[in-house]
């Protein structure tokens, strides 16, 4: 069943951030009715990266994607709601641009596997998992005053 207080890791990477896309795309969640409950923006180190993809450690692309994600700052969020990994994938698009549909995140602003522009978690315990990776320090608990005309 969904689970309307899913959380889900959502992060701008440096080709986000530096195409001057933050506001756009966090617009798109906040839009949607997803509750922002974690945001800062962040200098990550190779050594925290390595961590944050250690599933892909070994992949021919790992060490090129690692440069990338270090090369400038990156946006990290968390959003809450119903649905939201499986939702966050799909305002996202494929990892492939050129196979995400125009109308996802990546669908409409890039071309290239490697440059993106934004991470989504691809399942609640990866979720889980990368929230306490990237906010250590925890989220921020509120009500928002649209809850209700947002879940029934
Ligand atoms: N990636 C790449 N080449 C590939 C596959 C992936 O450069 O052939 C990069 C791409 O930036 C992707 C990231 O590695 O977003 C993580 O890969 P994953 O398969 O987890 O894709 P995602 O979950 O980001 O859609
Ligand atoms: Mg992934």
């Amino acid at each position: 069943m969904a689970n309307v207080n899913e959380r889900t890791y959502i992060m701008i990477k440096p080709d986000g951030v530096q195409r001057n896309l933050v506001g756009e795309i966090i617009g798109r969640f906040e839009k949607r009715g997803f509750k922002l409950i974690a945001l800062k923006l962040v200098q990550s180190t190779v050594e925290h990266l390595e961590k944050h993809y250690a599933d892909l450690k070994g992949k021919a692309f790992f060490p090129g994607l690692i440069k990338y994600m270090a090369s400038g700052p990156v946006v990290c969020m968390v959003w809450q709601g119903l649905d939201a990994v499986k939702t966050g994938r799909v305002m996202l698009g494929a990892t492939n641009p050129l196979q995400s549909p125009v109308g996802s995140i990546r669908g409409d602003y890039a071309l290239a596997v490697g440059r993106n522009i934004c991470h989504g978690s691809d399942a609640v315990e990866s979720a889980e998992h990368e929230i306490k990776l990237w906010f250590p320090e925890g989220v921020v608990q509120y009500t928002s005053a649209q809850e209700t005309w947002i879940q029934e």
